[in-house]
């Protein structure tokens, strides 16, 4: 490290940049950064409020919070006061950071810049700024990656006293913690999003479930409502599937679920909805899509797992088509949807028939 942050007597800036951010650490520099996510997000008053305390307590008219990413000083936060107000306060102070050589633990000082011959020339000497004084907090992560600083300027030469010294490393700590705290919180939410997705998803089929369905058929019914927009359903049932079972095995028949489950997958459009209703029947959501055109849907999906090739045998599928009735609401799609579902079963299987509410006549467009 020491190497890596070694001072150079004289600049461009950016020989010491690649100096600091062409090393061996980059990489593990940029994936610790990464892992707060902190690079480029949104101010924080969390970290403005340590800012400002590290200017407090030192009593310099700036302060900065800033991370090394990428080829860069990144700064999250940033405080002046009214002297510094119309100032670019996009300190360009790349330079300064490779005096982060100091080991964790110390404050870097350096009590007068424009004595410092490592500074020669810097622009921060010149200019409106006319910057003396730079004291700096290195950001060591847990692993002890330089990370970043806590950095505070003045327009005078000084040193800063003992209890400002490790009030600045408390501070730089505090800011660790900060970090800490926020990945922590990323965890949770990526394991929270994921228990979300498993929730939803089918353990067997790796389909949506049942519970995902419910959810998707109240935002499309909710959408029908809004756009007047029609909306269609088809419900699956695979033909004699208990005999397949009891023939080749509850795990053969897994096996079929699967296989039945990715050929269903694969007739979809890109807006069709394909869930696993429970059991052996799979329900597929159709939106803005009119009963005519569902019934070739589900007549294409019929024709599909008939001609598909299984483990052991083929399989047909029954297929209930329905229709939304906005007044009649999402539930009474599923049980239309059913009612046909019976009576293709009871028509011989393998077919494709619309269903009706109140379900009291023959079979209607049964296939094949
Ligand atoms: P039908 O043509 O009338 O639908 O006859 P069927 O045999 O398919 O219908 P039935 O309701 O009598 O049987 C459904 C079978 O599906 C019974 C059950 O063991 C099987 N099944 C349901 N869920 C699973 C599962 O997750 N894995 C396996 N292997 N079988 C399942
Ligand atoms: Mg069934
Ligand atoms: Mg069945």
């Amino acid at each position: 490290m020491n190497q890596i942050l070694e001072f150079r007597q004289t600049f461009p800036e950016e020989g010491l940049l690649s100096n600091l951010f062409h090393d061996d650490h980059e990489a593990a520099r940029l994936s610790v950064l990464e892992s707060y996510e902190i690079l480029d997000s949104a101010p924080e008053k969390s970290y403005d409020d340590v800012a400002r305390l590290a200017a407090y307590v030192c009593a310099t008219p700036i302060a900065l919070v800033s991370f090394f990413g990428g080829a860069r000083q990144w700064v999250k936060a940033r405080f002046h006061t009214a002297l510094f107000a119309e100032k670019p306060l996009d300190l360009p102070c790349q330079g300064f950071l490779e005096a982060l050589s100091t080991e964790q633990g110390q404050v870097l000082q350096v009590p007068d810049i424009a004595l410092d011959n490592r500074f020669t020339g810097h622009h921060l000497l010149q200019g409106s700024l006319k910057l003396r004084f730079y004291a700096s907090a290195p950001l060591y992560s847990p692993a002890g990656e330089l990370i970043g600083s806590l950095s505070v300027f003045d327009k005078r030469s000084r040193a800063l006293a003992t209890e400002q010294v490790v009030a600045l490393l408390t501070l730089a700590r505090q800011i660790m913690e900060l970090l800490e705290m926020r990945r922590t919180l990323i965890g949770l939410s990526d394991a929270n999003a994921k228990l979300g997705q498993q929730n939803l998803t089918d353990a067997l089929t790796g389909i949506p479930n049942r519970r995902a369905y419910d959810q998707k058929l109240t935002e499309e019914f909710s959408r029908a409502k809004r756009t007047g927009a029609p909306l269609s359903l088809l419900l699956i049932d695979i033909d004699n599937f208990k005999q397949y079972n009891d023939t080749f095995g509850h795990p053969a028949g897994d096996g079929a679920l699967q296989s039945v489950a990715r050929v269903l997958m694969s007739s979809l459009r890109p807006y069709d909805f394909l869930a696993r209703y429970g059991g052996e029947e799979f329900v597929i959501i159709l939106p803005s899509t009119d009963l005519s055109d569902a019934l070739v849907v589900a007549e294409r999906v019929r024709g599909l797992v008939a001609g598909s090739e299984f483990p052991h045998r083929k399989f047909t599928i029954s297929v209930g088509v329905s229709r939304l009735d906005i007044e009649a609401g999402p539930r009474a799609l599923i049980q239309a949807a059913d009612n046909g579902l019976y009576r293709a079963k009871a028509a011989g299987r393998n077919k494709v028939v619309m269903g009706k509410l109140n379900d009291n006549s023959p079979a209607g467009s049964a296939t094949p």
